[in-house]
């Protein structure tokens, strides 16, 4: 008997992929570059379902079904590119490769069409949820040709997570588009992670509460519209004490927030569309200013206000009042996400069908909520969609926030605390909704100094003003 799907490259990622797939009755090949791991895997775990073990890649690629499909599970970069070239020599037309690490979309592009070439079918897809999502349902985001997709699809909505029966995996779009996704996905990760520990800094900050009244309130929105992964995992952290000295576990963490750099690349793709995605941004660099330990160190010492909590009415509404601009900061950080899967959309010429990109996401994987279900519906309302904030539901909900966000903002201004992800969501929302914004001074200053023309609100063409001479409009530039 053949192997339907092969999976090489069995660290963890790929050992638990390829489990998953053997416990839902798929017979799986597998091969490690070198033979220990696959003598592992075979050795633990066996009995689970139907393996065969390879130790060539010839034996690997002989020991599949065609059209083979060879799932990379390597470390991102070179290492991916040498499997390749590795396998493709031996496949044939029609087979399929798929790269199942965290690739660089623009990588996928260039190694999709480079195969095409040869016949061959490459798929980059995204595999969310991390070594237990991997072995238990993760969220599968495949890009590649339909074709592949027609041969590869049914294996992974498998294995994938279910969310009301539905499978959170789907065909993105060509080429690059499903780890482009995975991309912004882990970008709306940054942010969703920043704007919950902001809104524990407020609550410890301003509101007086302890790591584990913390704990509470989170356990308590867990139930409320904000219920997610994240909340619920937060509420664990918070309430975790330290065995050893019997501190807040929260209080024995250096706080100095590392990256692996799928932020770095959503923030760096954000500049070449032009996308403001603000939120992640500033998510990215919280992580840096956290991380600058010297930096910090030497401006411990910067005055700042005097911080007294609150007290009284304002402390009574506080927790309601975060939750409020959690939840509104939250819609924005997620609707600067879905404008740059949008934007790239444009750009790569990637037909993604946004309202199952969030569907996808509500299981599997890190940012799985519930909150993904309001947003598919309101793309199913209206696919073209601008923005999430002017859909119904979010539009009323935001717009029913704005009072506390405000106000929590403004607390933690005049306390001093540092709340980057809230502000530049609220100075989004603000400069969106807007009538005039100061661009127009902008673009008078540019015209000065750079001759660099602007276009006027009463006439069509582009201006030049000849500042130097008698200060008018030269027409047209
Ligand atoms: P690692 O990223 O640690 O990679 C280890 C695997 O890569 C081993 O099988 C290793 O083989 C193989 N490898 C490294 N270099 C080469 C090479 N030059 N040629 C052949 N094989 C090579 O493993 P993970 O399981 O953590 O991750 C796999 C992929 O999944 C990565 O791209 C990662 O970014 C991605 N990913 C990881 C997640 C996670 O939570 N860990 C979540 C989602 C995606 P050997 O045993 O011989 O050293």
């Amino acid at each position: 008997k053949k192997a339907s799907i092969g999976v090489t490259g069995l660290a963890v990622m790929g050992r638990n992929l390829a489990r998953n797939l053997a416990r839902h009755g798929h017979t799986v090949a597998l091969h490690n570059r070198s033979e220990a791991r696959t003598r592992a895997l075979v050795d633990r775990f066996g009995d689970e379902g139907e393996f065969i073990p390879a130790y060539s890649a010839q034996e690997f690629v002989d020991a599949l079904e065609r059209p083979r499909q060879v799932v990379i599970m390597v470390k991102a970069g070179a290492p991916t590119d040498a499997v390749i070239e590795e396998f493709a020599p031996l496949l044939e037309p029609g087979d399929v490769i798929v790269d199942a690490g965290n690739a660089h979309f623009a990588d996928t592009r260039r190694r999709e069409a480079s195969l095409r070439e040869r016949g061959l079918h490459f798929v980059g897809t995204g595999v969310s949820g991390g070594e237990e999502g991997a072995l238990h349902g993760p969220s599968i985001m495949p890009g590649g040709s339909p074709e592949s997709y027609a041969s590869l699809g049914p294996l992974f909505e498998d294995i994938s997570a279910k969310v009301d029966g539905e499978a959170c995996c789907t065909h993105v779009g060509a080429d690059g588009a499903g780890h482009f996704v995975k991309m912004v996905h882990n970008g709306i990760e940054y942010a969703d992670m920043q704007l919950i520990a902001e809104s524990f800094d407020l609550l410890r900050g301003a509101g007086g509460y302890s790591p584990a009244e913390i704990a509470s309130v989170f356990r308590t929105w867990n139930t409320g519209r904000l219920e997610s992964y994240l909340i619920e995992i937060t509420s664990e952290v918070l309430a975790h004490v330290d065995p050893g000295s019997g501190k807040p576990f929260v209080d024995v963490v250096e706080d100095a927030a590392e990256q692996k750099g799928t932020g770095r690349w959503t923030v760096q793709i954000g500049l070449d569309l032009g996308v403001p995605i603000s939120g992640i941004a500033e998510a990215v660099f919280a992580r840096s200013l956290s991380g600058s330990t010297s930096l910090r160190s030497a401006a411990r010492g910067l005055g700042g206000p005097s911080r007294s909590p609150l007290s009284g009415a304002a402390l009574d509404r506080f927790a309601d009042d975060v939750e409020q601009a959690l939840y509104a900061s939250k819609v924005v950080a997620y609707a600067q996400g879905f404008n740059q899967i949008q934007a790239g959309a444009t750009e790569y010429g990637w037909d993604i069908d946004l309202g199952r990109v969030a569907a996808i996401w509500r299981g599997g994987c890190i940012i799985r909520a519930k909150f993904l279900n309001d947003i598919t519906s309101a793309y199913a309302a209206e696919p073209a969609l601008p923005t999430l904030l002017t859909s119904g539901g979010f539009r009323k909900a935001v717009e029913d926030a704005q009072d506390s966000w405000r106000s929590v903002i403004s607390t933690a201004v005049s306390l001093g605390i540092p709340t980057p992800g809230f502000s530049t969501a609220l100075a989004y929302y603000d400069g969106l909704r807007a009538d005039r914004l100061p661009a127009a001074l902008v673009q008078g200053q540019r015209d000065f100094f750079g001759a660099h023309t602007y276009r006027r609100v009463d006439m069509a063409g582009s201006f030049h003003t000849a500042w130097a001479a008698d200060g008018r409009p030269e027409s047209p530039a």
